[in-house]
Protein backbone atom coordinates (compact mmCIF):
# COMPACT_ATOMS: atom_id res chain seq x y z
CA UNK A 1 0.00 0.00 0.00
CA UNK A 2 1.01 2.92 -1.04
CA UNK A 3 1.30 5.74 1.51
CA UNK A 4 2.93 9.16 1.71
CA UNK A 5 6.00 8.73 3.76
CA UNK A 6 7.28 12.50 3.38
CA UNK A 7 4.48 13.86 5.37
CA UNK A 8 5.00 11.73 8.42
CA UNK A 9 7.18 13.16 11.41
CA UNK A 10 8.03 11.84 14.19
CA UNK A 11 8.97 14.01 17.30
CA UNK A 12 10.26 13.03 20.30
CA UNK A 13 10.29 14.93 22.68
CA UNK A 14 14.16 15.55 24.69
CA UNK A 15 15.81 12.98 27.08
CA UNK A 16 19.37 12.05 27.61
CA UNK A 17 20.51 8.03 28.13
CA UNK A 18 23.11 7.37 30.76
CA UNK A 19 24.35 4.04 31.52
CA UNK A 20 23.84 3.30 34.84
CA UNK A 21 28.56 2.94 35.51
CA UNK A 22 28.73 6.53 33.66
CA UNK A 23 26.21 7.95 36.43
CA UNK A 24 28.04 6.23 39.14
CA UNK A 25 31.23 7.77 37.77
CA UNK A 26 29.64 11.15 37.57
CA UNK A 27 28.63 10.95 40.84
CA UNK A 28 31.88 10.05 42.52
CA UNK A 29 33.31 12.85 40.36
CA UNK A 30 30.95 15.11 42.26
CA UNK A 31 31.67 13.91 45.43
CA UNK A 32 35.50 13.97 44.57
CA UNK A 33 35.52 17.53 44.06
CA UNK A 34 33.19 18.70 47.49
CA UNK A 35 33.12 21.23 48.68
CA UNK A 36 33.91 22.76 45.07
CA UNK A 37 31.80 22.80 42.07
CA UNK A 38 32.82 19.62 39.63
CA UNK A 39 32.54 20.43 35.82
CA UNK A 40 32.26 18.16 32.91
CA UNK A 41 31.42 16.84 29.39
CA UNK A 42 29.58 14.28 28.09
CA UNK A 43 29.81 13.06 25.07
CA UNK A 44 27.98 10.19 23.02
CA UNK A 45 25.60 9.27 20.35
CA UNK A 46 21.84 9.09 19.44
CA UNK A 47 20.65 10.76 22.92
CA UNK A 48 23.25 7.98 25.15
CA UNK A 49 26.11 9.15 26.53
CA UNK A 50 29.46 6.72 25.72
CA UNK A 51 31.56 9.06 27.70
CA UNK A 52 31.81 11.27 30.68
CA UNK A 53 34.70 13.80 30.29
CA UNK A 54 36.34 15.55 33.64
CA UNK A 55 37.78 19.01 34.03
CA UNK A 56 39.66 20.97 36.07
CA UNK A 57 37.55 23.52 37.51
CA UNK A 58 40.23 26.32 37.37
CA UNK A 59 38.32 28.52 40.09
CA UNK A 60 37.99 26.19 42.91
CA UNK A 61 34.86 28.02 44.01
CA UNK A 62 31.49 26.71 46.02
CA UNK A 63 29.05 28.53 43.64
CA UNK A 64 31.51 28.50 40.03
CA UNK A 65 33.25 26.85 37.83
CA UNK A 66 35.57 28.51 35.21
CA UNK A 67 37.57 26.16 32.33
CA UNK A 68 40.25 26.87 30.34
CA UNK A 69 39.97 27.02 26.60
CA UNK A 70 42.68 24.84 26.42
CA UNK A 71 41.13 22.20 28.48
CA UNK A 72 37.49 22.32 26.43
CA UNK A 73 39.35 22.64 22.92
CA UNK A 74 41.37 18.64 23.79
CA UNK A 75 38.76 17.55 25.31
CA UNK A 76 36.02 18.49 22.10
CA UNK A 77 38.98 17.41 19.96
CA UNK A 78 38.61 13.57 21.52
CA UNK A 79 35.10 13.69 21.54
CA UNK A 80 35.38 14.52 17.54
CA UNK A 81 37.86 12.02 16.67
CA UNK A 82 35.84 9.62 18.16
CA UNK A 83 33.14 10.45 15.96
CA UNK A 84 30.73 11.16 18.93
CA UNK A 85 28.56 14.42 20.09
CA UNK A 86 29.31 16.93 22.75
CA UNK A 87 25.57 15.55 24.66
CA UNK A 88 25.45 17.79 27.91
CA UNK A 89 27.99 19.78 30.14
CA UNK A 90 27.35 18.98 33.46
CA UNK A 91 28.29 20.67 36.85
CA UNK A 92 27.92 20.28 40.24
CA UNK A 93 25.78 22.37 42.71
CA UNK A 94 27.45 21.54 45.97
CA UNK A 95 24.91 22.90 48.88
CA UNK A 96 22.35 23.81 45.89
CA UNK A 97 19.16 22.47 44.45
CA UNK A 98 19.82 21.11 40.66
CA UNK A 99 18.05 24.28 39.35
CA UNK A 100 19.86 26.28 36.89
CA UNK A 101 20.93 29.84 38.21
CA UNK A 102 20.28 32.74 36.31
CA UNK A 103 24.20 32.65 35.89
CA UNK A 104 24.22 28.99 34.90
CA UNK A 105 21.58 30.39 31.63
CA UNK A 106 23.55 33.36 30.67
CA UNK A 107 26.81 31.09 30.37
CA UNK A 108 25.71 28.20 28.84
CA UNK A 109 27.01 28.13 24.76
CA UNK A 110 24.50 27.89 22.11
CA UNK A 111 26.45 24.28 21.05
CA UNK A 112 26.63 22.68 24.57
CA UNK A 113 24.16 20.82 24.52
CA UNK A 114 21.89 19.88 27.68
CA UNK A 115 23.02 21.30 30.93
CA UNK A 116 23.11 18.48 33.37
CA UNK A 117 23.36 19.33 37.27
CA UNK A 118 24.47 17.51 39.86
CA UNK A 119 23.61 18.68 43.36
CA UNK A 120 24.43 17.28 46.34
CA UNK A 121 22.87 18.70 48.80
CA UNK A 122 20.89 16.64 51.25
CA UNK A 123 20.17 13.40 48.62
CA UNK A 124 22.28 13.33 45.06
CA UNK A 125 19.68 14.28 42.56
CA UNK A 126 20.44 14.83 38.88
CA UNK A 127 18.72 16.93 36.46
CA UNK A 128 19.05 18.08 32.62
CA UNK A 129 17.98 20.83 30.53
CA UNK A 130 17.36 22.36 27.95
CA UNK A 131 18.23 26.08 27.57
CA UNK A 132 15.77 28.15 25.48
CA UNK A 133 17.08 31.85 24.88
CA UNK A 134 16.67 33.20 28.66
CA UNK A 135 15.07 29.83 29.64
CA UNK A 136 15.03 26.24 29.87
CA UNK A 137 13.03 22.90 30.33
CA UNK A 138 14.00 19.97 32.17
CA UNK A 139 14.95 17.11 29.79
CA UNK A 140 13.88 13.07 31.25
CA UNK A 141 17.19 11.75 31.99
CA UNK A 142 17.32 7.31 31.78
CA UNK A 143 19.49 5.60 33.53
CA UNK A 144 20.58 2.24 31.34
CA UNK A 145 22.08 -1.06 31.88
ZN1 LIG B 1 25.11 26.08 38.48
Amino acid sequence: MAADMGTIQITTSPRLFIPMNLYLDIFQHCKSEFPYEAVGLLSGLDSTVKQVWFFQNERKSRTNYYVGIEQIKDVINQISIQKEELLAIFHSHPTARPLPSNKDIRHHPKAGGFMVIVSLQNNINIKAFQVIKESYKEVAIYIIE
